[in-house]
């Protein structure tokens, strides 16, 4: 709906502080059961987006999706992209890397996981894993060679952006949202989970541990926000303490996004196809 106004996205000339950004917000959004239809409505037309992407060839989306643990990373991608054939859709999650990755430079595992031109990708966390969790515990996480490298974050952010820059040279469109959630939703939904038997799989000892951490992780995630949101691959903070709101405003921006992509089917390879006669 036009009225609605859709997020900015972070502006790298000022600092952010999140605290300046409520996780709970629900600003300017009509009451739940209307945002719901409209999540619907923005759904179903993003599956139509991404048919039209692959008949036109020449462009790809990539979504980022970051956020602290129960942040909803999962939950975004289900309800988003729940009309997208799957066919079209490359979703990569990235975990600790392996020893065969830790020896490699770390955007090594990142640039094979990008989506084929035509596709939409999604990464369930990604490159920012290496200033973010590796920031934090950069003691136990760096390789030792790195641990007294001078402007370590800062070089990162920078081959960060060069990396995304050659991928939008590619026409590879790139959105990266961050899920904003409050320190007490994150343990709301960690209870619930211990609560629920089916989701005690989904808890891990490190819950416990990093939410020690929780600080040193805004911080983290401050700077990376403010450095590496560019105009090729912004940044958006995604209030996501309530799961509606999340939804509403990255499907919006998805959306949007893949209008002003104005995908078109190519032409026929050869146009005297579209008059042979069939025997
Ligand atoms: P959930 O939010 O549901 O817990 P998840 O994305 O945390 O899902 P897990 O399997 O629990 O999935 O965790 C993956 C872990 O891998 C995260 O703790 C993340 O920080 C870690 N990880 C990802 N990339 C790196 C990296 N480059 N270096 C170190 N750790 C990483
Ligand atoms: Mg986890």
């Amino acid at each position: 709906m036009a009225h609605i106004k859709s997020l900015a996205p972070v502006n790298p000339k000022r600092r952010v502080d999140l605290k300046d950004y409520n996780p709970a917000s629900q600003a300017q959004l009509p009451e739940e059961a209307t945002v719901k239809t409209l999540i619907e409505q923005h759904t179903q037309e993003i599956g139509r987006f991404q048919e039209l992407l692959y008949a036109d060839g020449s462009k790809a989306l990539l979504v980022i999706l970051q956020g602290m643990d129960a942040a909803g990373k999962d939950g975004t991608v289900g309800k988003v992209f729940d009309h997208v054939n799957p066919m079209g859709m490359h979703v990569a999650s990235f975990k600790s890397p392996s020893a065969v990755e830790r020896d490699h430079d770390f955007l090594w595992r990142i640039h094979q996981a990008v989506p084929p031109l035509g596709c939409i990708g999604i990464f369930n966390r990604s490159h920012y894993e290496d200033v973010l969790v590796v920031r934090v515990h950069a003691d136990q996480l760096l390789p030792p060679h790195l641990r007294h490298a001078r402007h370590l974050w800062k070089r990162r952010y920078r081959r960060i952006n060069d990396f995304e820059r050659l991928l939008a040279d590619n026409g590879i469109v790139i959105l990266k949202f961050f899920l904003h959630i409050s320190r007490q939703e994150q343990r709301r939904r960690f209870v619930e989970r211990q609560k629920n038997p089916e989701k005690h799989w989904k808890l891990a000892a490190s819950d416990f541990q990093e939410r020690k951490f929780w600080p040193d992780y805004q911080h983290a995630y401050e700077q990376m926000l403010r450095h590496t949101s560019t105009p090729q691959a912004p940044w958006y903070i995604i209030p996501a303490d309530h799961k509606w709101v999340r939804d509403y405003h990255v499907a919006r921006i998805v959306h949007d996004t893949l209008a002003a992509m104005k995908p078109r089917p190519r032409p026929a390879t050869d146009p005297r196809l579209i008059t042979m006669r069939f025997t």
